[in-house]
């Protein structure tokens, strides 16, 4: 594996930022899961070490599955504490945006953070990027941000002093947004890396657990109507449907990051090609999306003709604002548009 992953240009431009700035916000997209506060609670975790003033700061809340990680004590969320948060994002002379590719994705922090006249820097694997940042790399061939944040802390600053907890954070990113290395994850480089971070002494078997062994019954249960009640399988599209409403969370005390991971389930339907999830917001009323694919179904070009989002090739999601009745039939609309593409071989 290369260090010079960045180029001596590009690696310098980033340093001298880094130096340059005392006061850091390290910010990720909304509705933050594990490669967002990976990366987030790695780089505040570098900057401390490094002297800084950082604050990690996340549009609004994060999963409790992701509350044992190092430093997320530190995390200042801005929807929940506006009025706290605010002075300390305008007081920053640079704002590190971790994992996102537009500051749509930052909902309600966007106009603190637009308003900041200071440099951005923007490190991302998504498609897409939007221009708003001076100093950014985008590398969609990256299985997560995570993942190309080590190969960029190491180039900076060495494997040597990375921390243990640097460590424990960059694996969990890598681990979360490959589904525990079973998909987007066959390049040797990251079997590397992930040996590099375990000479750090992460106990990634641990790591697994805090994150995949902390439901709490009533998610087991939710899942357990969801995949008896409300799954439904589209056989002629090789693709499946899951719905569900606000009144449904309710019934099962819903907490933010159940529903994780549940549109995954049904991929695992002999000849599954896709499986698309439709939740009601509790916050806002809209209809989230989540599309998940496997093999070559783009999952991203569904999400942007139909459901007003994007994404990855397998992994893509959207926002409606319509009824659940109407998003129903918009999938119904999709899986026929896409019926070509989802036959497949
Ligand atoms: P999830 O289904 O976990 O919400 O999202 C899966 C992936 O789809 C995310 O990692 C992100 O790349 C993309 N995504 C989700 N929601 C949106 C959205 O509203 N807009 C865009 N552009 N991408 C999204
Ligand atoms: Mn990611």
């Amino acid at each position: 594996m290369s260090d010079q992953f960045l180029s001596a240009d590009e690696a310098n431009r980033l340093g001298a930022l880094l130096d340059e700035s005392k006061h850091i916000i390290v910010t990720c997209h909304v509705s933050p899961d594990g490669d967002a506060m990976g990366a987030v609670l790695a780089f505040s975790h570098y900057l401390w070490r490094k002297g800084k003033d950082a604050v990690p700061v996340v549009p609004n809340i994060f999963p409790d599955f992701l509350k044992w990680m190092p430093g997320a004590d530190q995390v200042r969320v801005y929807e929940k504490h506006e009025a706290e948060v605010e002075p300390v994002v305008a007081a920053a002379d640079l704002v590190v945006c971790l994992d996102f590719n537009s500051p749509d994705r930052l909902l309600g922090l966007k106009k603190p953070v637009l308003a900041l006249d200071v440099p951005k820097v923007m490190i991302d694997h998504h498609l897409d990027p939007v221009d708003f940042c001076e100093w950014s790399v985008s590398r969609q061939d990256m299985s997560s941000t995570c993942e190309l944040l080590f190969r960029i802390l190491v180039q900076l600053d060495g494997l040597e002093p990375m921390s243990y907890e640097e460590a424990v954070c960059l694996y969990t990113g890598m681990m979360t947004d490959t589904g525990c290395f079973s998909y987007n994850s066959n390049r040797s480089d990251i079997y590397y890396i992930v040996g590099q971070l375990l000479t750090k002494g992460i106990d990634k078997d641990k790591i697994y657990r805090n994150v995949f062994y902390s439901y709490s019954a009533e998610r087991f249960r939710l899942l357990g109507y969801m995949l008896y009640v409300k799954l439904e399988n589209f056989p002629e599209y090789n693709a499946s449907l899951m719905t569900m409403t606000r009144k449904e969370q309710k019934m099962f005390s819903h907490k933010k990051g159940d529903t994780e991971g549940f549109v995954n389930i049904p991929l695992q339907i002999q000849g599954a090609r896709l499986s698309v999830f439709l939740r009601e917001d509790t916050e806002r009323p809209v209809i989230r999306v989540s599309l998940r694919s496997v093999d070559d179904f783009p999952c991203n070009a569904m999400a942007a003709e139909f459901f007003n989002g994007g994404g990855h090739l397998n992994a893509a999601g959207g926002e409606l604002s319509c009824g659940m009745e109407n998003a129903v039939e918009l999938v119904c609309k999709a899986l026929k548009k896409y019926a070509p593409l989802l036959k497949g071989k």
